[in-house]
């Protein structure tokens, strides 16, 4: 059966779409070359409650609206459903390439096929899209890396190390505690991985004691990187763990949001005080509240992660697929999605900290002096 010529106001990929959802064995319709002038991007990022993902989101739809595309931007607020009915939507309304910093990474593949019926690419942002073969290109940092700084400067802060990471003074034992993030994102697992492979020389030497005994994986990561649920682990941790007059001296933190539960749990342990300062504790993205923190003396470092850049790279990955070239690549081995090794651009990841934050986030212009007082 021949379809007629497209019905007005219904694109290629919608009625591709709906003729996938009414059964028929036809998958295209007539391959009319298209424009990829103004073609609309749809982006999807997991959620508002964290500064970050608003910064992604916004810079994606500036440099792709600078190029000419129409933008189609959407949070799903920690939802999987909703961020997989916003993938249909998309799909529907004809978007020609998807950006998606998925939620759970092992949940969307049948949305993923449809797009790949439809020959949609899809363009993974920041976390790698698993088990699924309809993965195009993958922009992210190097997320192995990421764990290694924070293991790094939990190790310098605890003077284990000097900045220029040659021994430092302090021999230890120190106590220590360890939280990881999401299961279901891939970043989560790299992070901690990188993180123990720094940390595990000096757990094993005895330098380091993870207290609770709590360092598998499962036990220790925060399902969708829930603050109040990191701090509700730390209030246990303290409560059973730490009841005989012992101190937690570091905290491996893999995300700001989840170190400012951990702080506050700490705070009401009665840490924070002149008597009883804050362990050390690392974090991820540089939010501001944690900037602010570190600042403060409170959280001792966090991890940057430009997302001006991210965004860039993911634009021009789009842009290349739109104009029928092949994105750039700089990785092509590390991150296998459970079906094939997805080509990757990764970029560098950065420390920060008291010693530095206004070099590496003032003076490049990330934020201004005045968002961080
Ligand atoms: C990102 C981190 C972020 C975390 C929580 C991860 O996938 O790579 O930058 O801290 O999600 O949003």
């Amino acid at each position: 059966m021949r379809f007629p010529r497209l019905a007005a106001g219904l694109t290629a990929a919608g009625l591709a779409l709906a003729m996938t959802a009414c059964g028929s064995a036809e998958k295209t319709v007539d391959q009319q070359p298209q424009s990829s002038d103004g073609a609309l991007v749809g982006v999807t990022m997991p959620t508002r409650s964290s500064e970050r993902w608003i910064h992604d989101g916004d810079n994606i739809k500036k440099a792709l609206e600078a190029k000419g595309y129409k933008v189609d931007l959407q949070y799903a607020e920690n939802d999987i459903p909703t961020q997989a009915n916003q993938l249909e939507n998309q799909i529907t309304k004809g978007a020609r390439v998807l950006i998606i910093a998925s939620i759970d990474g092992t949940a969307i593949t049948s949305q993923l096929q449809t797009a790949a019926d439809n020959k949609i690419p899809v363009i993974a942002y920041d976390r790698l899209i698993r088990n699924s073969p309809n993965v195009d290109y993958y922009a992210s940092f190097d997320n192995f890396k990421v764990g290694q700084q924070q293991a790094t400067s939990l190790l310098t802060g605890l003077k284990i190390l000097n900045a220029d990471g040659t021994p430092g003074t302090a021999k230890g034992p120190f106590n220590i505690e360890l939280f990881a993030g999401s299961p279901d994102d891939n970043n989560a697992t790299f992070f901690f991985n990188g993180a123990m492979d720094v940390l595990k020389p000096y757990v094993d030497d005895g330098t380091l004691k993870v207290k609770s005994g709590q360092t598998d994986f499962k036990t220790i990561a925060i399902l969708r990187w829930d603050p109040a649920t990191a701090q509700r682990r730390m209030e246990d941790l303290l409560t059973s763990a730490y009841n005989d007059g012992s101190k937690v001296d570091g905290v491996l933190s893999p995300y700001d949001g989840l170190s400012i539960g951990i702080l506050s749990a700490l705070k009401s342990g009665g840490y924070g005080t002149a008597g009883q300062p804050y362990p050390i504790v690392t974090g991820q993205d540089a939010e501001v509240a944690s900037v602010k923190s570190i600042i403060a003396g409170e959280q001792y470092s966090t991890i940057q992660k430009d997302t001006r850049e991210l965004a860039k790279v993911a634009v021009d990955m789009a842009d290349a697929v739109l104009q029928g070239n092949k994105p750039e690549v700089n990785n092509t081995k590390d991150y296998d999605n459970g079906e094939k090794v997805v080509p990757s651009y990764l970029l560098e990841p950065v420390i920060v900290d008291k010693s530095n934050y206004k070099k590496v986030l003032i003076d490049s212009g990330y934020y201004t002096e005045d968002q961080l007082r």
